[in-house]
């Protein structure tokens, strides 16, 4: 703060606020300077919060979230306040300008920035969530069947996970069969899986508030050349992309790795996403890994290499693990086994 020359700072995403403080709730927003740190909460939260935050300073909620910040910027003698531009809500930022007389300085990725880099405690719990995700796939591969709809695929996965200690889905997840593969983001629905189909299982758990991130492709009975083309390509292009991650290189120059591989074969234009992008407390967050990734891989973030083809109308597929960048390389947190065929 001292180098942004910033007074005060106004984290209301949940996530930045939980890494700050451990606070869980729902509603909360931390407000701090060089030298304090508030916890703004309402009534339901109170008790929560000074277990969760004990270091954290409670403010009461009882009044309108902007009279309180305004009140607490006066007692302070602060002359500026940053909030977080990607996060805070337009009405939030509206009543702000209203109450608030310092002047309002957007912030971007400051505590995202920060979150990019687990500590021990974290990688602990990242590697926890994909021992679950793996386990969690093993147990639902039978289930994969011809004539179990999407949705309730997705629900097995969800009701193992949960009961291997998950806390819950780390975000929608995605069940995509037939020609539906070919959307990347396919949600499960009433569709039946069908013999000589692919089907693109992307799914992660939420594990003492961190994700786990997976996705596998399988093919209900014997592929035909295409697919084990595509397959394949994507699993060299994967193998290549790992190798490549180390310390010091960026996640433009991972991404580049993988996808000259796939541009070469001629499926370029059917890989239109990011190779990967981080995963702590939200499933996406810093870094990047795509054409436009500028940040530059350290020791203790946790990635993922996920290159996929999607063709319309046909199919498509997608691999993706989770990596731990380390002093020395890598290292591969999801181990789930990357075969295509699925015997029916
Ligand atoms: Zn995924
Ligand atoms: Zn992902």
């Amino acid at each position: 703060m001292a180098h942004l020359q910033l007074d005060a700072f106004l984290i209301s995403s949940p996530a930045n606020c939980f890494y700050l403080s451990g606070f869980e709730g729902s509603r909360g927003y931390l407000l701090i300077s060089a030298d304090s740190s508030f916890l703004l909460t309402d009534f339901r939260y109170l008790e929560q919060a000074g277990i969760q935050a004990p270091h954290m300073e409670l403010v009461t909620l009882d009044k309108h979230f902007s009279e309180v910040v305004a009140a607490l910027i006066e007692d302070e003698g602060w002359s500026d306040l940053g909030v977080e531009s990607e996060r805070i809500t337009y009405k939030e930022y509206c009543w702000l300008k209203e109450r608030v007389n310092v002047p309002l300085k957007a912030q971007q990725q400051l505590v995202e920035e920060l979150r990019a880099v687990k500590d021990e405690v974290e990688i602990a719990i990242i590697r926890e969530a994909a021992r679950i995700t793996d386990e969690a796939l093993e147990e639902i591969v039978p289930l994969i069947r011809p004539g179990i709809r999407e949705k309730d695929l997705a629900l097995e996965l969800e009701y193992v996970l949960r009961k291997k200690g998950g806390s819950g889905p780390a975000f929608d997840f995605i069940v995509a069969s037939g020609r539906r593969s070919a959307w990347p983001h396919g949600r499960a629905t009433d569709k039946k899986l069908a013999a000589d189909e692919l089907v693109t299982i992307d799914f992660g758990v939420k594990l003492n508030g961190y994700a786990s991130d997976m996705t596998r492709t399988f093919y209900l009975g014997t592929p035909g050349k295409k697919h084990e083309e595509i397959w394949n390509l994507l699993l060299e292009a994967q193998r290549a992309a790992m190798e490549g991650v180390r310390q010091g290189v960026t996640g433009q120059e991972v991404d580049r790795l993988a996808r000259e591989m796939i541009t070469r074969a001629g499926y370029g234009q059917y890989f239109g996403h990011g190779l990967g992008h981080g995963v702590g407390l939200e499933p996406h967050e810093q870094p990047t890994l795509s054409t436009k990734g500028k940040e530059i891989l350290a020791p203790g973030m946790v990635i993922t290499i996920e290159p996929g083809i999607y063709i319309g109308g046909w199919g498509g597929a997608r691999i993706e693990d989770m990596v731990l960048v380390t002093g020395e390389g890598a290292e591969t947190l999801t181990h789930s086994s990357r075969n295509l065929t699925l015997q029916i």
